[in-house]
């Protein structure tokens, strides 16, 4: 039977955070992966923090990064019309990245560093004591095992260490790509041939539980949906329909116009922050990071998950790692789950405890988006006479000022 220090499950971000940070310790590890070649079982939205990567990829600057994020814009839409608030930053501290290429690359560094990657293989089971990997009709052995097998834990579930989620747990995300030249994307979004946009849109055609994104890479634009799962199945809704619908709105189509659709995925998406985070992150020497373990933050203006996955990934190698040097290899379970919880993945989660709750207030969705259109409405829409602000302001919130009062009190505490 072959045997590794460790073997890693799944090449998305956190197990080839792991992978990385194990290989460049000199430890013996082997990463599987079911896809045919890494990243291709990879789907994300489009926008990657940086501060993980700098900090502990050794070449970061070569990294596949397609557009620095220098302008943030918020669009609230109605059926016809829009709103938009837009950040222009001087500095950028995200960047676009294709994730398929990214992981590629991650990958590319895990193997540099002397790391095993094999694609195209599925683990079938781990078994314990002595702890083995059945992958392929083959038993691996090794000391430690880290699941990053992704939002779908199936392996994790089946050894006991998460449960299933919930409906309101998951949201269920469509994206597409659409293929423009360099310059078109430049000259649309007002940006310079290294720097990029990130665009969330909050309203129709969702008027619920999620929204829809838009991020430009270098000669491409993801554009897609995101839509919790219990809300979707509540309102009997075809995420397809949407992704068709938003695509179609005015706002989208003069931005996408010209281009040509060149793919088109769909992946589920952890939802429910700390909530989702099982309280024990390991069974002895199983470690669970990524998706698996639920590390992602979303706050309606903003997800992150792959950084957050890649540092699971990093913390859990250095664990394994402190764990062998100290001869100690039963302890690098406890380790880990120590380090996570002073960690600012923890930090950040425990932060933003109430963002599931605020995000779960459909108000925010089809009251307010509605609201302020039809204000900006009477403001700018002059025929004979014309409305003041305050009239507007009053008509619009009649009745309801107290509600949207409490609604943005709460939206600023919990985001
Ligand atoms: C629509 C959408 C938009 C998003 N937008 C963003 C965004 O803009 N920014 C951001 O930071 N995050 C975003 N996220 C979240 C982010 O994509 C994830 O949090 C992150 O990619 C998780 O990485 P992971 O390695 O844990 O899981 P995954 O990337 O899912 O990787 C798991 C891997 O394990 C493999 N695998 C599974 N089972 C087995 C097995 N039995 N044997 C071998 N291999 C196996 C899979 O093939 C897969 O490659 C988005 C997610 C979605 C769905």
């Amino acid at each position: 039977m072959e045997r590794f220090d460790a073997v890693v499950i799944g090449g998305g971000v956190a197990g080839l955070g792991s992978a990385y940070t194990m290989a460049v310790n000199d430890l013996d590890v082997l990463l599987i992966e079911r896809g045919g070649n890494i990243g291709e079982k990879s789907v994300y939205g489009g926008r990657i923090y940086s501060w993980v990567f700098e900090q502990y990829v050794k070449g970061f600057d070569n990294a596949p990064v397609e557009r620095w994020v220098k302008k943030e814009r918020l669009t609230f839409l109605d059926e016809s019309e829009s709103v938009s608030i837009e950040f222009s930053a001087s500095r950028a501290c995200s960047f676009t990245a294709i994730l398929t290429k990214f992981n590629r690359w991650l990958s590319e560094k895990v193997e540099d560093a002397g790391g095993l990657v094999v694609s195209g293989v599925k683990v079938e089971d781990v078994k314990r004591e002595p702890l083995r990997v059945v992958a392929d009709g083959e038993e691996i052995g090794c000391d430690v095992v880290v699941d990053a097998e992704g939002v779908n834990p199936i392996i994790a579930m089946k050894l006991g260490i998460r449960k299933d989620w919930k409906p309101s747990e998951v949201a269920v995300g469509v994206k597409e790509v659409f293929k423009f030249s360099e310059s078109q994307i430049n000259e649309r979004f007002l940006v310079e041939s290294d720097e990029g946009l990130a665009n969330l849109f909050i309203g129709y055609p969702v008027f619920g539980n999620g929204g829809g994104f838009l991020y430009t890479n270098k000669d491409t634009v993801s554009v897609g949906l995101v839509v919790r799962v219990d809300f979707a199945m509540k309102k009997k809704l075809e995420v397809y329909d949407l992704v068709e619908k938003f695509r179609s709105h005015r706002e989208l189509a003069s931005l996408l116009k010209g281009g040509s659709m060149i793919e088109y995925s769909a992946h589920l998406v952890p939802e429910a922050g700390i909530h989702g985070v099982p309280e024990r992150l390991h069974d002895k020497n199983i470690l669970i990071v990524g998706d698996t373990a639920g590390f992602v933050l979303n706050r309606g203006f903003t997800i992150r998950g792959v950084d957050l996955a890649f540092y699971s990934g990093v913390l859990a190698g250095e664990s394994i790692k402190k764990a062998l040097d100290e001869g100690e290899i039963a302890l690098a379970g406890e380790i880990y789950q120590r380090s996570v919880e002073e960690s600012v993945i923890m930090r950040e989660l425990e932060r933003f405890r109430k963002a599931l709750k605020v995000l779960e207030n459909t108000r925010l969705y089809e009251d307010y988006p509605k609201t302020i259109i039809g204000i900006l409405r009477d403001v700018f829409e002059i025929k004979d006479e014309s409305k003041k602000l305050y009239d507007s302001v009053m008509e619009k919130t009649k009745g309801k000022k107290l509600r949207m009062l409490m609604d943005v009190f709460s939206a600023f505490r919990g985001l």
